[in-house]
């Protein structure tokens, strides 16, 4: 029973929250449930939406959220109310938090002071995950020496995670080993995604993760338009086919993995 049960897909990261989503939610958790994407993790960004992804988290089974404070939307760090939401019971994990220096501005010193502003805020989340033992979700976009830095100084180890990353860098793989998974998402089917696709067979499996980051980065065939669950699919059948392992392998794999990290049934 538990072995078919495992057969679906779970997006382990998707904004449901953002207004992309407000006029249709339903249908488009419809369209996913109905091919079975089965399971929605709410990474938290901006805290001006918690509110709504709770409310979203509470109104469906299959949902969970996280709070956190991407590190675009550091400012409103303090806005952010961890203590009122964190021990939901839906609650499952802290973040999306990490480095971002793909939009850094101004002059160098300017760059600088942003950095050093991006990585007191991934620190503090850092030390509040360890404070309430959930699992942490990182963002890491060109920044990923200095994001293996801060994992390592602050022992991230202790609760883990997944990264959720754009460069797909080879250095990170060594986290791995130290309980954190890698966030797979519509990247792997661009065409232009060689670096994903030579780092993916390099991943354990037991450390493979499905996403979308929905509503953006939408995978190939529909590159252009909202991103959306049901379009895990194609990751997972591109992740069949590049692994050599069958789809409904890969869709056990990493449904097993991701109810071990965020410790959901
Ligand atoms: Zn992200
Ligand atoms: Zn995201």
């Amino acid at each position: 029973m538990q072995k078919e049960k495992l057969e679906m897909i779970i997006d382990t990261h998707v904004h449901l929250d953002d207004k992309r989503y407000e006029d249709d939610l339903d249908e488009v958790l419809k369209r996913a449930r109905e091919e079975g994407v089965e399971r929605f993790i709410i990474p938290g960004a901006d805290p001006a939406n918690l509110k709504r992804a709770v409310e979203i988290a509470q109104s469906n089974n299959d949902i969970y959220f996280a709070i956190g404070v991407h590190p675009y939307d550091i400012d409103a760090f303090d806005t952010l109310e961890f203590e009122k939401y964190i021990n939901h019971p839906k609650c499952v994990a802290i973040g999306e938090c990490g480095l971002d220096y793909f939009r850094l501005e101004g002059s160098d010193e300017e760059k600088e002071r942003e950095k050093k502003k991006q990585k007191e805020i991934f620190i503090a989340q850092i030390e509040i995950a360890k404070k309430y033992k959930k699992p942490l979700i990182v963002h890491i976009r060109d920044a990923s020496r200095d994001s293996k830095e801060i994992l390592e100084a602050y022992n991230a180890k202790e609760v883990g995670g997944v990264l959720h990353c754009y460069n797909a860098d080879e250095e990170l793989l060594s986290l791995a080993k130290e309980g954190f998974y890698f966030g797979i998402g519509g990247v792997l089917t661009f065409k232009n995604a060689k670096k994903l696709l030579n780092t993916l067979p390099k991943i354990p499996l037991e450390k493979l993760l499905i996403e979308t980051d929905g509503p953006y980065l939408t995978p190939t065939p529909h590159r252009g338009e909202r991103n959306e669950p049901l379009y895990t699919i194609f990751v997972a059948k591109k992740m069949s086919e590049l692994l050599e392992i069958p789809l409904e392998d890969v869709k056990k794999i990493t449904t097993q993995n991701a109810l071990t990290l965020f410790n959901i049934s």
